[in-house]
């Protein structure tokens, strides 16, 4: 059984429709995927409709924007109710606030003599929320970049001419979201954020406290080392265990759909939780 539950299509910065990242998913024999994409839910339904014509299970998902004690958190949320309104409210404030930072990261841009970009990153993201990605297409497409690590190292991360400090979501009030659309919040990829492991534990265990219930243990972000670490916090923390590719789009030759580190040993895995939702009757 081949389980992936976290994957982004072109209604946030992945590559692929959702139509063909579900194709993809088949392709790749992916039997359970999430899709999450960054802080909106559009496209669940055409996700849904090529799941159910491809015999793939599609558990709804989200991937919130939230901020804990200044730091940046990504809060992956599965199986919400994609109609619930102060989850929608919540999220359409988010990418309120991203349309303001993408102008704002193009005006940064623009003092280092990169005219356009703001434009150049709209045209990218064709019409769906704007993400730093789709600076980082203009970027490469202008020259300015080879790829984008480049891109990221260059311009776009803390100290850098195009960085601008995140004010998304409370992590308390995405945790309540998710909760009140019946879904399971799950922190992303815990190793990206370069936390000590004190302050990791101070995060694991406040988010508990909220109604939080797991940590992307298994991420194409974390090393096997990685895993393993996470591993051991999720279960000193008593929180679940998720994993997922973060798959962006073919683009990226390091990520594939439904390709993980295998799940280390002693994990209570989200799937076979008590909160994971039966199978749907036919
Ligand atoms: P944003 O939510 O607009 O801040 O954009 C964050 C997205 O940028 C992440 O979801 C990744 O898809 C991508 N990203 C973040 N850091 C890097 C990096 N160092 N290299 C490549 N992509 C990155
Ligand atoms: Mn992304
Ligand atoms: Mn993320
Ligand atoms: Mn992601």
């Amino acid at each position: 059984m081949i389980i992936d539950l976290h994957s982004h299509t072109t209604i946030s910065d992945g590559t692929l429709t959702p139509s063909e990242l579900l194709a993809h998913a088949a392709k790749q024999e992916v039997d359970v995927l999430a899709l999450t994409d960054h802080d909106n839910v559009d496209g669940l339904e055409e996700a849904a409709e090529a799941a159910k014509r491809l015999g793939i299970r599609l558990i709804n998902g989200v991937e919130i924007s939230t901020m804990w004690k200044g730091q940046t958190i990504h809060v992956v949320a599965l199986n919400v109710d994609p109609t619930y309104q102060p989850l929608r409210d919540g999220l359409q404030k988010i990418c309120e606030y991203r349309g303001w930072r993408a102008e704002e990261i193009g005006r940064r841009l623009a003092k280092k003599r990169i005219e356009g970009a703001y434009e150049g990153a709209k045209a990218f993201a064709k019409g769906s929320l704007i993400a730093r990605p789709h600076f980082g297409r203009f970027l490469i497409a202008e020259g300015y970049c080879k790829d984008m690590r480049e891109v990221f190292k260059k311009y776009l991360v803390r100290g850098r001419p195009g960085y601008v400090p995140g004010k998304w979501a409370e992590l308390e009030d995405a945790v309540n979201w998710i909760l009140g659309a019946g879904g399971i919040p799950i922190i992303a990829h815990p190793a990206r954020y370069r936390l000590t492991a004190g302050r990791l534990r101070t995060l694991f265990a406040e988010f508990k406290e909220l109604g939080g219930l797991g940590i992307e243990v298994v991420s194409s972000s974390h090393s096997p080392d990685e895993c393993n670490t996470m591993a051991a916090h999720a279960i000193r923390a008593g929180l679940l265990a998720s994993q997922g590719s973060d798959y962006h789009g073919p683009e990226n030759k390091w990520v594939e759909l439904g390709r993980l580190h295998a799940m280390p040993e002693g994990c209570d895995v989200v799937w076979e939780s008590e909160y994971w939702p039966a199978e749907p009757s036919v």
